[in-house]
C-alpha cells in the first residue's frame, strides 16, 4: 500500500463513532454522573440493612477481616445492584507484576437444573477468587506447576461497573497472593506500606502532642501525560502496534519549538474525546479535575483530585484503561508510552504525594500556628532524610525501558534524584541548620523556648519544573514517573522509606526528651541534625544543566542512567532492611520484583530490536531500492549516488542488528540486560539513524510509514 496524502485527508475528516454527549443541565443533581457506577458507601447504605451497613463500615475502619455472614449479605446486595445496571458477569480485578490490571470474568448465571438459569453470587465468591494464574510473572516465587494464586476482596477500594455496548461487568478490586501468602501483585505491598506509615506517623504525632489522630493516610494525585493520534497512522505503523513507540521517524521541520501547543486551545475532536473520557471516569467515581494541552504536538494531560494512595492508585489504572478505550470511539489511539517519538517530548506522570490524618490535617501543610509549624518541619525533615538515604531505590521504582529514553533527555528530570524545597523553605532549613535567623527578614522567626524556629511561609510559591522531587506548597511532587506506570510501587517505596525516617527521627527526639529537653527544642535539634546530614540531596537549580550532573557527582549523589543500572537498588541491603522492618516486602518478594522487572526490560528490548530489523528489512529497504531503481531508470546519476551508499549502509546495519539479536551463550539476568542495552539497543539505534536519513530523500509516495509531520499534526 503506497502512502499518499489521501490518508491524511481522511484522518483529518474524522467523524465521531461515539454518541454525542449533548449538554445537560448540571444544576440538576441527577444530571451529575459522579459515582453512578460505584458501589459506594451511599449505595451500600441504601441496599444493606442498617446493621450490616454499620458492621461493614466498622470493619473497614478497623481493618479487620470480614465476617462470612456479613460477606453473604454484602454479596447479595452487590449482585442485585449490579444486575439492575445490566451486569451479566463479575470479575476480581487485580494488579499482577506486569504493571497492568488483570481480570477474569465469571457469569452471575448458573443453570437451575430445569433448563433455566439463576443469578448466583455468594459471599465466598465476593471475598476470594482463584484465577488460574499460572502465566503471570512471579519472579520465581511460584513455580508454574503450583499455579495456585488467590485474589482477595479489598473492601477499601469500592467495586464498580464497567459498561460495554453489549453488557456490563461488575469489577471487584482485589489483592493477589500466592497460596503461601506472598504478594504477587502491586496492591498488597502498597496497603502494607500505608499501614506502616500510619503507625510511624501516629507514634510521632503523639510525641509532638497530637492526642486525636488515629490514623494517617498517604495521599496521591497523579498528573498523567499522554498522546492522542489518529488511529489510521497507528495501524499503519507496526512499530507503534507492537512496541507502543515509533522505532523510526525523521524529525519534522516543525516540532514544539514554537511552544504553540502548550496550554493552547484544544482541538475539537480531542476535546470531545476528553469530555467523553471524563464522563466515563466520573461515573466510575474517579474525581477527574484538570485537562490541558502539553508541550509536544498531540500531547495532553489529565489530572484528578487526590485520594488515599490505594484508591488513587486503583483509579489511576482505571483512568489509563478508560482513556485508551474511549479514544477508539473517536478514531484516536491514546499512547501511554514514555517516549513514543524520538526527539519530541515524552510523557511522564507527576506523583503528588502527601500524608493526612483521619481528621483531615495535611501533614505537609506548613500551617499557621507554631505547633503546626513544628509538625510540618519534622515530617518534612523525615522526607528529606528518606529521599537522600534511598535515592537509588526511588530511581529504581521508576525504571523501565521507556524511561531510559526520557529521564535526563532535557524534558524530564535527570536520573539523579534530588529535592527542590523552594527558596522560602530552603532559607528556613538553612536557618535552622546554622542556628541563626535570617537577618534580612527580621520578625520572620518565632522564639520558641531556647530554640529558634522560623515562621513558615504559607504555600511557598516558586516552582522548579526540572526537579525530580519538588515541594509544591503542601505536598511533594515526585515527577520522575513514566506515563505508562502504575502508581503502586513508587508510592509503596515512598511510604516505606518515610515511615523508616519518621521512626528514626522520633527515636532521636525521645532520647532528647528523656534527657530533659522540651518538645520544641528536641524537634529543632533533631531536624537540624537530620538536615545537616541530608542536605546534599537538596538542589534548587536547573536539573537539566550539565554542571549539576558534575556537582551531583561531587556531592556523591547517585546517577543511575539506565534500568540495568537502577534495578539492583531493589536488592540493596538497606532496601531489604527497610522493607523487612516494616513488613512491606520480604527479601523473597523483593527478589521476585527485581527478576520480573529485569526480564521485562530484556524482553522489551528484544521486541524493539527484532521489530526494528523486520521493518527495516521488509519495508524500508524495499522502498529505498524502488527509489534507487527509479533514479537509475531516469538515468540521474546524482540521485543514485546519494541513495546507493545509504542502502548499503542500511543493509549492513540490519545485518549487524540481526547478529546482535542472537544472544551470546550463557548470558542471563543482569548481564543479559546490560547486553541488551549495550549491544542490541545500540545496533537498533544505528539502523534507525540510517533509515531516518533515507526517509528524508526517498520519494514520499514510496515511503511506507506515516511520518512524524503527519502523525503529530493531523488531527
Ligand atoms: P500544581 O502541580 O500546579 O500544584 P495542583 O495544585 O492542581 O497543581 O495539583 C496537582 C495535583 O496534585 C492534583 O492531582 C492534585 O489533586 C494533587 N494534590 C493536591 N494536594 C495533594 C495532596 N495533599 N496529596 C496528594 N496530592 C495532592
Ligand atoms: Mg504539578
Amino acid at each position: 500500500m503506497a502512502r499518499i496524502r489521501t490518508q491524511n485527508v481522511s484522518a483529518a475528516q474524522w467523524s465521531s463513532n461515539g454518541e454525542a454527549l449533548g449538554t445537560v443541565d448540571l444544576t440538576e443533581a441527577r444530571n451529575n454522573p459522579f459515582g453512578e457506577n460505584v458501589f459506594s458507601a451511599s449505595v451500600q447504605r441504601d441496599c444493606l440493612s442498617s446493621d450490616a451497613f454499620r458492621m461493614l463500615q466498622s470493619t473497614l475502619e478497623t481493618g479487620e477481616a470480614i465476617d462470612p455472614a456479613l460477606a453473604d449479605e454484602v454479596a447479595a446486595a452487590m449482585k442485585e445492584w449490579a444486575l439492575a445496571r445490566g451486569a451479566t458477569h463479575y470479575t476480581h480485578v487485580f494488579q499482577p507484576l506486569t504493571g497492568l490490571t488483570a481480570e477474569k470474568h465469571d457469569s452471575f448465571f448458573a443453570p437451575n437444573g430445569e433448563g433455566g438459569a439463576v443469578a448466583d453470587f455468594s459471599g465466598k465468591e465476593l471475598i476470594q477468587g482463584e484465577p488460574d494464574a499460572s502465566s503471570f510473572p512471579t519472579g520465581g516465587i511460584r513455580a508454574t506447576f503450583e499455579a495456585r494464586g488467590y485474589t482477595a476482596w479489598d473492601p477499601t477500594s469500592p467495586a464498580f461497573i464497567l459498561e460495554n455496548p453489549n453488557g456490563a461487568l461488575l469489577c471487584i478490586p482485589t489483592a493477589f497472593a500466592s497460596w503461601t501468602g506472598e504478594a504477587l501483585d502491586a496492591k498488597i505491598p502498597l496497603l502494607r506500606s500505608m499501614d506502616a506509615l500510619s503507625r510511624s506517623a501516629i507514634r510521632a504525632l503523639r510525641i509532638l502532642g497530637d492526642t486525636e489522630a488515629q490514623r494517617v493516610f498517604t495521599t496521591v494525585g497523579p498528573e498523567q501525560e499522554y498522546f492522542l493520534i489518529d488511529e489510521q497512522y497507528f495501524f499503519e505503523r507496526p512499530d507503534l502496534v507492537t512496541t507502543g513507540r515509533t522505532l523510526f521517524g525523521a524529525q519534522p521541520a516543525k516540532g514544539h519549538e514554537l511552544d504553540d501547543h502548550y496550554f493552547g486551545s484544544i482541538p475539537e475532536r480531542v476535546l470531545a474525546c476528553m469530555m467523553d473520557t471524563e464522563t466515563e471516569l466520573r461515573k466510575l467515581g474517579v474525581p477527574v479535575k484538570t485537562r490541558h494541552n502539553e508541550v509536544a504536538p498531540g500531547q495532553y494531560e489529565i489530572a484528578p483530585i487526590f485520594e488515599n494512595s490505594n484508591v488513587g492508585s486503583d483509579h489511576q489504572q482505571l483512568t489509563m484503561q478508560v482513556m485508551q478505550s474511549v479514544a477508539r470511539k473517536y478514531g484516536l489511539v491514546c499512547l501511554l508510552h514514555e517516549k513514543p517519538f524520538a526527539g519530541v517530548n515524552g510523557s511522564g506522570k507527576h506523583n503528588n504525594w502527601s500524608m493526612a490524618t483521619d481528621g483531615g490535617h495535611n501533614l505537609m501543610d506548613p500551617g499557621d500556628t507554631p505547633a503546626e509549624n513544628i509538625n510540618f518541619l519534622f515530617f518534612c525533615a523525615a522526607v528529606i532524610q528518606a529521599v537522600n538515604k534511598h535515592q537509588g531505590l526511588l530511581r529504581a521504582s521508576v525504571a523501565n525501558l521507556g524511561q531510559d529514553h526520557r529521564l535526563g533527555a532535557n524534558e524530564a528530570p535527570p536520573a539523579i534524584i534530588s529535592i527542590f524545597l523552594g527558596a522560602e523553605l530552603d532559607k528556613v532549613f538553612e536557618a535552622i541548620e546554622s542556628g541563626q535567623g535570617d537577618p534580612s527578614t527580621p520578625g520572620s522567626f518565632l522564639e520558641l523556648g531556647a530554640s529558634m524556629l522560623p515562621r513558615l511561609p504559607m504555600h511557598g510559591g516558586d516552582r522548579n519544573r526540572t526537579s525530580p522531587f519538588a515541594f509544591t506548597g503542601n505536598k511533594f511532587e515526585f515527577r520522575a514517573l513514566g506515563s505508562s506506570m502504575s502508581l503502586a510501587f513508587p508510592n509503596t517505596v515512598l511510604n516505606t522509606i518515610v515511615a523508616e525516617a519518621i521512626d528514626d527521627l522520633a527515636d532521636r527526639i525521645e532520647q532528647r526528651l528523656e534527657a530533659g529537653d522540651g518538645v520544641p527544642e528536641a524537634v529543632a535539634a533533631v531536624v537540624r541534625e537530620s538536615y545537616a546530614d541530608n542536605r546534599q540531596v537538596c538542589f534548587g537549580g536547573d536539573n537539566y544543566d550539565e554542571a549539576w550532573h558534575a556537582e551531583a557527582e561531587r556531592r556523591g549523589l547517585k546517577n543511575l542512567r539506565t534500568t540495568p543500572d537502577a534495578l539492583p537498588e531493589i536488592l540493596a541491603a538497606q532496601t531489604i532492611a527497610a522493607f523487612d522492618a516494616y513488613g512491606v516486602l520480604s527479601e523473597r518478594e523483593l527478589e521476585s520484583r527485581y527478576e520480573v522487572w529485569l526480564e521485562q526490560y530484556v524482553i522489551g528490548a528484544n521486541i524493539e530490536a527484532e521489530t526494528t530489523a523486520n521493518i527495516a528489512r521488509t519495508m524500508l529497504l524495499p522502498a529505498a531500492l524502488r527509489y534507487l531503481a527509479l533514479a537509475d531508470s531516469a538515468e540521474v546519476g546524482a540521485i543514485a549516488s546519494q541513495v546507493r551508499p545509504l542502502v548499503d549502509e542500511l543493509l549492513s546495519a540490519i545485518d549487524a542488528l540481526d547478529d546482535a539479536n542472537l544472544y551470546p551463550d550463557g548470558v542471563e539476568g543482569l548481564e543479559l540486560a546490560r547486553y541488551a542495552r549495550d549491544s542490541q539497543l545500540v545496533a537498533t539505534a544505528s539502523v534507525r539513524e540510517t533509515a531516518d536519513r533515507l526517509e528524508r530523500i526517498v520519494a514520499d509516495d514510496l515511503w511506507p510509514l506515516p511520518k512524524y509531520s503527519e502523525i503529530l499534526f493531523v488531527r
